[in-house]
This record gives C-alpha cells, structure tokens and sequence, in this order.
C-alpha cells in the first residue's frame, strides 16, 4: 500500500508491503519540492515510481544504504532519469544486492542494485537549500537532510522511540546519543522521521529519548564494571529478551541493545 498525507508542501509516504501498515513494516518516504528523501523498500518500489508520475520528481536522496530506503531508486532511475544522491559510505553498498535476514526479506524484500552518486555537504532544490547532518550511531553512513530556514529535519532512521528495548549489531547506542543531542541543539521546528512520526516542537521529546537511552547507557557501563556479561546485564535491566528478537532472528535484541553501548569500552 502508498498512502499520502501532506505536511503543508512536504508529502509523507507511506509505503507497506500490506494492504494495511504493520507496525514494524512500515517506511515512509517524504518530497518536498521534488526532493524524494528515501524510496522506500523493494516491495512497494513500483508503486512508488507510479505515484510519482505526476509529482515533479526532480532529485532522490537516500539517508543509509539500509533496504527499507533505497529499493526504489532504479525503478525511480529508469523512470524519470533523476539523479540519486547518498552518503559516501552508502555509495557501494547501494550498488550491491545486500544480505538480508530471512525477516529483512519477508517484510521488505531484495533492492535492485542502484548507482548513486556521494552526497556533499548540502544539497539544494529550486526553492529549499539543506544541510546534511551526519549521524553515524544508527549506521556509520547515516545522515539527516536539515532544511534550516524553515528548521525541518528529515530524520531517515535516527531513534526517536521513547522506550528503548533492542538495537542492531550495527548500531552505536553512544554515538546515537550524540546524534540525538546534535539534532537537538539545531532546535527543528518539526522532525519528519522515515519510522512515519512527524513530530512539530520535538524538543521535549528528543529530550525524552536522550534521558531513556542514557539511563540504559549508564546502567550497563556500571554493571559491565562489575564484570556482568552483555546476557547478564540484558537481564538485570530487561528481565528478558525482547518479542522482537524472536521475530528477528535475534537481529533485533535487548542483548544486542547491551553490547551496542559497550563498542567503546
Ligand atoms: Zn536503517
């Protein structure tokens, strides 16, 4: 399913291999002024290019390499021969089929390899100019787009979950709290995230995840001098493992959530 909805001139889309979204297998993408951020995962790429038909795309760029955000790129491509910008660290691993999980592959499918071109400092549209902010705790090639004039953050995957439960391997819960405080201290008047949430005055929000995920940070660095194990903190903050990670193939974990704050010690 593509479902819109518009935020004055920048029109979320909502993308879902379900004729429903599900919580979990829901990615949106968003344009404003025929900047197409993200396009979404392999099983709505198609209809994503025909949504797009009337819309003036006119430029793509994706904000990681991650399946649920590029799937769509040569379909956008080959349809309307834009031009397809992404991090620098992204670049290669666009123009790869990525190995995916057999839940990655259920729920958002296989990307066609694509070629992009590295994303400089800014990037601009006919009447918007943004910023490129890296924020490498989600993946090291992470970016948001920050179109500061009217402070609207097109966040990509950066966690703003109130409640953290479970982290991927490659995350870095430490580096995610800098991101976090960076796109704080840009003070955006609304946040537009690739999860769907758009939040107007985040502040106070962002302040909240900052607080959660910090707390978590804290405890496990104090436990982890005491000599716990990762699967021993895991319990002593959780109790258990989250549902998620059944679901995941463990991709997804509290456990994971541990060792992703322990990187740097
Ligand atoms: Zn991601």
């Amino acid at each position: 399913m593509i479902k819109s909805i518009p935020y004055e001139d920048v029109l979320q889309t909502i993308l879902c291999k379900y004729d429903e979204p599900m919580p979990g297998a829901v990615v949106s993408a968003y344009l404003v002024d025929g900047l197409l951020i993200d396009t979404g995962p392999a099983y709505t790429a198609e209809a994503l290019a025909d949504f797009m038909t009337d819309k003036k795309l006119t430029c793509v760029v994706n904000t990681h390499h991650h399946e649920d955000h590029i799937a769509a790129n040569k379909f956008l491509q080959d349809r309307f021969g834009v031009e397809i910008f992404a991090p620098a660290l992204a670049v290669s691993k666009i123009n790869q089929t990525p190995e995916l999980y057999p839940y990655q592959e259920e729920v958002w499918g296989y990307p066609v390899p694509s070629i992009v071109m590295p994303l400089r400092k800014s990037i601009s549209t006919e009447k918007y100019h943004f910023d490129v902010i890296p924020t490498p705790g989600h993946d090291r090639d992470h970016i948001c787009l920050f179109d500061a004039k009217n402070g609207r953050l097109f966040s990509g995957d950066l966690f703003l979950g109130i409640k953290p439960v479970a982290s991927r391997p490659m995350e870095d819960n430490w580096q995610t709290l800098e991101d976090l405080k960076r796109i704080r201290d840009l003070n955006p008047k609304t946040i537009y995230s690739a999860s769907g949430l758009v939040v107007s005055d985040p502040k106070p929000r962002i302040d909240k995840v900052i607080s959660a995920l910090e707390e978590i940070g804290n405890i496990v660095n104090k436990l982890h001098g005491q000599g716990l194990t990762p699967l021993q903190i895991m319990e002593k903050i959780f109790g258990k493992e989250a549902p998620i990670a059944e679901r995941t193939q463990a991709q997804f974990s509290s456990e994971n959530m541990v060792k992703c704050f322990l990187k740097r010690v």
